[in-house]
């Protein structure tokens, strides 16, 4: 058993502010981290770090941010096939925080945005019947629907997970055989963020939808079982970014690793994973190590 994600791949810049930039100001910053980031590498890191096999299939451009991206990701145990574009830049995010734990966010997708089907077909070759191939939202539309549709119909098990949220992912649930939503996702994609959000879902053709709800833990509803309400594990959350990329992989890989469908078992896996990521600054550095996450996956 393999996942593919197939996804973004981006260079975090962290800059502490005093406060957050006004239009037309110039102010002073300091540098806290220059990690790894874009939720498809997320996502492709925690996996590997469960120790199921994964190969991550993510679009770069020829710069600098490419060299930080390549180093960063030979540092883990995940497989990375970087499609490098010719004249184009490695997406990158720049974030400013301040001292009240305020962030904003601001992220290129040029790199993501062009990434196509054909790209990502000697890794949809390269799987077998069962395997994972994981979608988020950065990619292009056309890729997207293109990626998953050709996954599916070749026998693999699709994960998707809509975010950054875009309306036209609504139609993209044929495709889709587990999804994992937050609560903004849901209401926005399947009217509400409550169990009848999940039946909904089921009922356009998705065989498994985890809805996650912050500290109030997640649901689980399955196309042959009832909704479950699992709770989340106890943090003092510090920052919460990554949170949703490791409950993903670490729920995906939880049952890929014991050859289950995603069940309750699955979901408190995923929720203490999530608790020690938010418990820690930054994006693959609050991660949960490999060591951390094979405690979590034999409890
Ligand atoms: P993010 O965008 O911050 O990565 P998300 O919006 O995709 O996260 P959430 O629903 O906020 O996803 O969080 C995912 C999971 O992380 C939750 O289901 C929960 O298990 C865990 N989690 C998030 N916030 C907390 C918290 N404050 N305390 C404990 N666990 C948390």
């Amino acid at each position: 058993m393999r996942a593919y994600v197939i996804g973004n791949v981006a260079v975090d810049e962290t800059i502490s502010v005093s406060s957050m930039p006004e239009a037309g100001a110039s102010i002073l910053g300091r540098e806290e981290t220059r990690d790894l980031g874009g939720k498809g590498a997320n996502q492709a890191v925690v996996m590997s770090r469960t120790g199921l096999a994964t190969t991550l299939v993510a679009a770069v451009g020829e710069d600098f941010r490419a060299r930080t991206i390549r180093d960063q990701l030979a540092e883990e145990p995940v497989d990375a096939h970087l499609v490098a574009l010719a004249g184009r830049s490695s997406d990158f995010s720049i974030i400013f925080t301040t001292p009240d734990g305020e962030n904003a966010i601001v992220t290129t997708t040029e790199s993501a945005g062009s990434l196509t089907l054909a790209d990502a077909l000697p890794a949809l070759d390269a799987a077998a019947k069962g395997d994972l191939v994981v979608l988020q939202g950065n990619l292009g539309e056309d890729a997207t629907r293109d990626i998953l549709r050709e996954a599916r119909g070749r026998g693999l098990v699709t994960a998707f997970n809509p975010s950054p949220l875009r309306p036209y992912f609504a139609g993209f649930w044929p495709f889709v055989d587990i999804a994992f939503l937050n609560r903004g996702e849901a209401e926005s994609l399947a009217g509400s963020s409550d169990a009848s959000a999940a039946t909904r879902l089921i009922e356009a053709g998705v065989r498994h939808v985890v809805l996650t709800l912050g500290a109030d833990g997640a649901l689980l509803a399955s196309h042959d079982r009832p909704v479950a309400a699992i709770p989340a594990v106890a943090a003092k959350a510090i920052d919460t970014t990554g949170a949703g990329d490791t409950f993903m992989a670490v729920a995906l890989a939880s049952a890929a690793l014991r050859g289950v469908e995603p069940d309750a078992r699955t979901i408190g896996h995923a929720a203490a994973a999530s608790a020690l990521t938010v418990s820690r600054r930054g994006t693959r550095l609050a991660f949960p190590t490999s060591e951390e996450l094979a405690k979590i996956l034999a409890s």
